[in-house]
């Protein structure tokens, strides 16, 4: 079971925060001199969830000087604008590759929540876009952060990791002390859970060969805790089968659409093949689920399309079909 504050190793704490019927877990590092906090939650999870965990730890807001931004989605960043109101001495960071997409809420909805739309032809629900722009509460980061970075907090550091795949700037945190990633969506499994553990959705990777890697990274460091956004704790054992689904579900996505497109009688639209597809690959809720399979799909697409292996046919108004060359 979720509760909302955990201290999981020496010094660092996950505080669940509630996203509907989901949990958006943020952690916070505490050193002696600074203290940093990995990622905002939506607006409105700081004032109302975190500066509570942070009282209760003995954090104070001058304390926390580093805020770290793990990537583009508006569970992670929607509360940049709280964390610049509650922390008046940290910096806001995040990678380079998902900065502009953080600090503007039109650059998000071009790049990240309607991206499939001049190409794939495929919108996002206004229901859905709705949602995340009343989540959000967006402003400027003060800096990037590179792979492997150190942040001082005293007496002990953390480190940051570029582990790109679910988006192109996707950032870790390791805790070397505790040999934990805290590792957000880096890896999703075979699909992003409800806080009861019940499948939600599908997993939201975007871009298969980085996040292919990026689970090998997490693998070989071998963590003693791997510790996400979106599910319970894991010790290296729960760890390792996690990553191990991760790997799966990618391998059992592309076989679903190899068999799509090489039995296809007529070129495939993105729509269609994500309506196809999400009837067959997951255990998750078939209804309002299809655009989340989009992204997944659309990174294995272009992958083929890289290759030469998907050819698109443009339709007048309509959108574009695809199919086998
Ligand atoms: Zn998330």
């Amino acid at each position: 079971m979720y509760t909302g504050l955990t201290e999981v190793a020496d010094d660092l704490f996950r505080v669940d925060t509630p996203l509907g019927e989901r949990v958006s877990s943020l952690y916070v590092i505490r050193g002696t001199e600074t203290s940093a906090l990995f990622d905002t939650g939506v607006d409105g999870a700081i004032p109302d969830h975190l500066r509570p965990a942070l009282d209760r730890i003995g954090v104070s807001r001058e304390a926390v000087r580093h805020v770290v931004i793990s990537h583009c989605d508006v569970d992670h960043f929607g509360g940049v604008a709280d964390a610049r109101d509650a922390f008046p001495n940290a910096r806001i960071a995040a990678h380079a590759e998902d900065r502009p997409v953080i600090e503007d809420y039109a650059t998000f909805e071009r790049e990240r929540g309607r991206s499939f739309l001049d190409v794939w032809g495929l919108d996002e629900d206004p229901a859905v876009l709705d949602w995340c722009r009343s989540a959000t509460r967006e402003g400027p980061l003060d800096r990037d952060y590179v792979d492997g970075e150190r942040i001082d907090l005293g007496d002990k550091e953390i480190v940051v990791w570029h582990v790109p795949g679910h988006s192109r700037g996707h950032l870790d945190l390791e805790a070397p002390w505790a040999k934990a990633l805290v590792v957000s969506d880096a890896v999703l499994g075979s699909s992003v859970n409800l806080a009861d553990g019940s499948p939600a959705f599908p997993p939201t990777y975007r871009h298969v060969v980085e996040y292919l890697a990026s689970a090998e990274r997490i693998a070989s460091y071998a963590p003693d805790l791997l510790l996400t956004a979106h599910y319970p704790t894991m010790d290296a054992r729960a760890g390792i089968a996690f990553l191990d689904e991760t790997r799966e579900f990618v391998d059992r996505l592309e076989a679903a659409l190899d068999k799509l497109f090489g039995d296809a009688t007529h070129a495939l639209t993105l729509a269609e093949a994500v309506h196809l597809l999400n009837a067959i690959v997951g255990e998750w809720p078939k209804e309002g689920t299809e655009g989340a399979l989009a992204f997944p799909v659309v990174g294995h697409l272009e992958r083929w399309v890289d290759q030469g292996r998907l050819a698109r046919h443009d339709r007048g108004t309509e959108p574009a079909a695809w199919s086998l060359t």
